[in-house]
C-alpha cells in the first residue's frame, strides 16, 4: 500500500537531534535538545505546557529555524547544507522538498472548508507532486479507506465529526507518502468520544511500520504504542525510556511531578 513505509529500512536513525536550540528574542525555549528515533519506531513526546514540545516538531520541519545543534532526517541535515565546515541555509525550494518528505498533523485538522474530504487529500499530490488528477483520485481514496472514511470522500468537512476530520487530516499527510509522520496533540481538540477513533488510525499507522514522532497527552497510548517516551521540561529532555518502565518508575522528581498529575 502506498505510504506505510514499507520499502527498505534506512540504516541510520529516522530523526536524530544533536544539541538542537531555539529561541524567540529572549526566550529559550529550547536548551539543547540530543534524541534519535529509529525507522518504524514511535516516540511519544510528554511534558508540561510550553516545555517546547511544539516547537521542537517545528523545527524538525523547520517550520522553525534553530539556532544552534543539528536536526537530520533520514540523514539528511534540515534546513542546511554542511560545507567546508561551515552551514549554509537551503533554499525555499530546496526546504520544500524536504518536508515534502515528512508529514504533520496539528491539534486543529486546518482542512479547506470549501473542499470535500478527497479534495482535501488530493490537493498536495496534485499541486506539490505534480500527479494527475486521476492518478491522485485513486490514491487519495486509498487513504480516505486507509483511515475508515472510505464512505466519506464526496463530504465537506462541516459535514464531519472532529474526529472524522482529523482523519482526513491524517489522510492527507499520508497522501505524500511520508517516511516520518509527526503529530502535535492530534486528539487535544477532540471531543472525549471522538479521541478512541483517532487514535486507533494511529495505532494501525505505527504497526505499518511508520516511523511516528507524537507529542499527546493520552498516556494510554504512548504506554501501548509507543517505543521510547520522551519526557520534556523547560527545553530539555528530562528523561527518556520505554513507556511502561518509566512511567511506573520515573528516575527523576519532575517527571514523578508531573505524572502525579496526568496519570
Ligand atoms: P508546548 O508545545 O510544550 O506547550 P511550545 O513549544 O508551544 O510548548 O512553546 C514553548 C514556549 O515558546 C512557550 O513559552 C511559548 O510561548 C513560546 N513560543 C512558541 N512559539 C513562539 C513564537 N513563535 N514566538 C514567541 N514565543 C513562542
Ligand atoms: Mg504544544
Amino acid at each position: 500500500m502506498t505510504g506505510d513505509a514499507g520499502g527498505p529500512v534506512p540504516a541510520g536513525p529516522m530523526v536524530k537531534a544533536e544539541g538542537v536550540c531555539k529561541s524567540f528574542g529572549q526566550l529559550d525555549v529550547l536548551k539543547g535538545i540530543d534524541l534519535e528515533v529509529a525507522p518504524r519506531e514511535v516516540m511519544c513526546v510528554i511534558g508540561p505546557s510550553g516545555s517546547g514540545k511544539s516547537t521542537f516538531l517545528r523545527c524538525v520541519n523547520h517550520l522553525e529555524k534553530i539556532n544552534a545543534g543539528r536536526l537530520w532526517v533520514d540523514g539528511e541535515l534540515i534546513g542546511y547544507r554542511e560545507k567546508g565546515g561551515k552551514l549554509h541555509e537551503l533554499r525555499d525550494r530546496e526546504v520544500s522538498a524536504q518536508r515534502r518528505d515528512i508529514g504533520m498533523v496539528f491539534q486543529r485538522f486546518n482542512l479547506f472548508p470549501h473542499m470535500t474530504a478527497l479534495e482535501n487529500v488530493i490537493e498536495a499530490p496534485i499541486q506539490v507532486k505534480g500527479l494527475r488528477r486521476d492518478a491522485a483520485r485513486d490514491l487519495g481514496a486509498a487513504q480516505l479507506e486507509r483511515v475508515g472514511l472510505g464512505d466519506r470522500v464526496h463530504s465537506y468537512p462541516n459535514q464531519l465529526s472532529g474526529g472524522q476530520q482529523q482523519r482526513v487530516a491524517i489522510a492527507r499527510a499520508l497522501a505524500m507518502e511520508p517516511k516520518l509522520m509527526l503529530f502535535d496533540e492530534p486528539t487535544s481538540a477532540l471531543d472525549p468520544e471522538l479521541v478512541g477513533e483517532v487514535l486507533d488510525v494511529m495505532r494501525g499507522l505505527a504497526e505499518s511500520g511508520m516511523t511516528m514522532l507524537v507529542v499527546t497527552h493520552e498516556m494510554g497510548f504512548a504506554r501501548e504504542v509507543g517505543d521510547t517516551l520522551v519526557f520534556m521540561d523547560d527545553g530539555v529532555v528530562v528523561e527518556a525510556g520505554a513507556p511502561r518502565r518509566m512511567l511506573a518508575d520515573p528516575q527523576h522528581e519532575r517527571t514523578k511531578a508531573f505524572l502525579s498529575k496526568v496519570l
